[in-house]
């Protein structure tokens, strides 16, 4: 049931503390680990969730892992399992709910389910567990498991929700009341705690790894070869790596059945790309994004392209990139494939010229390398990064975009509020269900190409100075010490 996942991170502070502007961060994490990692000595800490791959907690989990072990912490991961599929239409019950979404009301008979499950995992990890070692449970799913370990052996367990609402809604407040008896907590942003929580809440950042495979700068030849191995982009010359086991696909066919289609060369390495890369979650706004493409292109098809007109070329040429995981492999997120199944619908319906220009496309998760580094290529290959959220908690895609001084247009989703200064960092769109107004911000930015290099820069500067790694590392550090001290 309950899985140890291995983590095998080869780079670590040393490599990160050779590169110029990254030193400084290093030593600011080595300088306060010195004083606190000692007084955990002995001490494991166990980070559990409910999924390896998929998502921003299992994106972040490997290298935050690794980094506390390197500082002088203990540190191991798992992954609660069960075969029962209610369980996790539970859990994304409750995680829509937690997102201000309608979710019906919560009986015991969820409860029942919810605590069955927990206890299962929970009694394959007490078995690992020491006296003295700390369990952090990140989001909804496994909360249980964390209450039974605290209440039944005295372990000290923190609950990390990467999820929330900046306001209380009788959705927030019937999942909150469901959680109640469980909780202890970090949240991502001080506005997320419920006001029962508000007085024990601490806050701490998700963050990225700038050198992972997700975020890495990538040489011409090798985001050539990423593309061409994930079946992006035909080759036009022979490749010294071979094709990605598991390529990438792009969905639905011209007959209109949503079905994986033959992958035709998309252009990313030549057109204008607007991008959104996320799960295939409704809250996502994959399909208002996919209408306010099809708005800005009829526009620009109403009228005629004047010579020498370069933006109208441009919104001619203009592809969009909907990507997302191949939803058969992620077990917590079972509405993905009815999202997917949605958009490739919609998709269907559109006339052959404005399907040419969309690619719905399903990545590979076989390999989490080749998954983040297709992620990272296209991110690249993007002129505009688009993540049209209804709800965010935080939005890592977001991160992961600016900082490689992407120009994002955000929403005014609370997470993506945290990050993207309005104007300044990126762009930010006030009704993420509006067309209208998502085309009209596209417009503009891709007519000011000046504009987007300077937002680009901004952004990276952004996350340089708010959401890289060892921060976050840094205040788990001070959290795990506080913690044995109370
Ligand atoms: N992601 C990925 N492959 C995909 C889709 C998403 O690796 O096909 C990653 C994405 O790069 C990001 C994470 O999943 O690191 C999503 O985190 P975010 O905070 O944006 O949203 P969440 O999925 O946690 O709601």
């Amino acid at each position: 049931m309950f899985e140890e996942i291995d983590v095998n991170e080869p780079i670590g502070l040393d490599d990160y503390e050779s590169e110029d502007h990254l030193s400084a961060d290093v030593a600011a994490l080595r300088a306060e680990a010195a004083g606190l990692a000692p007084r955990l000595a002995g001490r494991t800490v166990w980070m559990v969730n409910s999924t390896s791959q998929g998502g921003g907690v299992a994106e972040m989990m490997p290298k935050l892992v690794s980094l506390l072990g390197e500082v002088g912490v203990r540190c191991r991961w798992g992954v609660i399992r069960s075969d029962r599929a209610a369980f996790f239409a539970l859990t994304k019950r409750i995680h829509n709910m937690l997102h201000g979404q309608e979710g019906g009301s919560l009986d015991a008979q969820d409860r029942a389910l919810f605590e069955c499950v927990n206890r299962r995992n929970g009694n394959d990890l007490r078995g690992m567990l020491a006296p003295g070692d700390i369990v952090v449970i990140h989001d909804p799913q496994p909360l249980a498991l964390g209450a039974f370990l605290k209440a039944e052996h005295g372990v000290i367990t923190i609950f990390r929700s990467h999820i929330g609402l900046e306001r209380e809604t009788p959705s927030t407040e019937a999942a909150w009341a469901f959680l109640k008896p469980y909780a202890a907590v970090v949240f991502t942003a001080d506005a997320y705690a419920p006001s029962f929580l508000a007085s024990r809440a601490v806050t701490i950042r998700p963050s990225i790894d700038p050198w992972s495979h997700k975020n890495r700068d990538l040489t011409p030849h090798k985001l050539m070869g990423v593309l061409c191995n994930a079946g992006l982009q035909r080759a036009a010359q022979p490749m010294v790596t071979p094709p990605f086991d598991h390529q990438a696909m792009r969905m639905g066919n011209a007959e209109g059945h949503p079905s994986v289609d033959a992958i035709e060369d998309i252009g990313l390495l030549y057109r204008p790309i607007v991008t959104q890369v996320s799960r295939w979650d409704r809250l996502k706004g994959f399909h208002p994004l996919l209408l306010a493409f099809v708005r800005l292109k009829e526009r620009r098809m109403r009228g005629a392209i004047l010579p020498g007109d370069r933006h109208a070329r441009r919104i001619e040429l203009l592809r969009l990139v909907l990507a997302g995981p191949d939803p058969s492999s992620i077990q917590d997120d079972p509405d993905a494939q009815d999202v997917l199944h949605s958009l490739t619908t919609s998709y269907a319906k559109l006339s052959p010229e404005l399907r040419r220009d969309i690619a719905i496309i399903s990545l590979p998760m076989q390999s989490r390398k080749e998954n983040a580094l297709i992620v990272n290529a296209i991110q690249r290959c993007s002129t505009l990064i688009v993540q049209n959220s209804i709800e965010e908690g935080f939005g890592l895609t977001a991160t992961e975009a600016m900082w490689k001084r992407g120009t994002v247009l955000g929403t005014r989703a609370y997470g993506l509020c945290c990050q993207i200064r309005d104007g300044m960092d990126g762009l930010l769109t006030k009704n993420p269900e509006d067309p209208e107004e998502i085309a009209n911000h596209l417009d503009m930015l891709l007519s000011d190409g000046a504009r987007r290099e300077l937002m680009g820069n901004a952004a990276q500067r952004r996350v340089h100075a708010e959401s890289l790694v060892f921060s976050q590392v840094a205040a788990w550090l001070r959290l795990f010490t506080r913690c044995i001290h109370s």
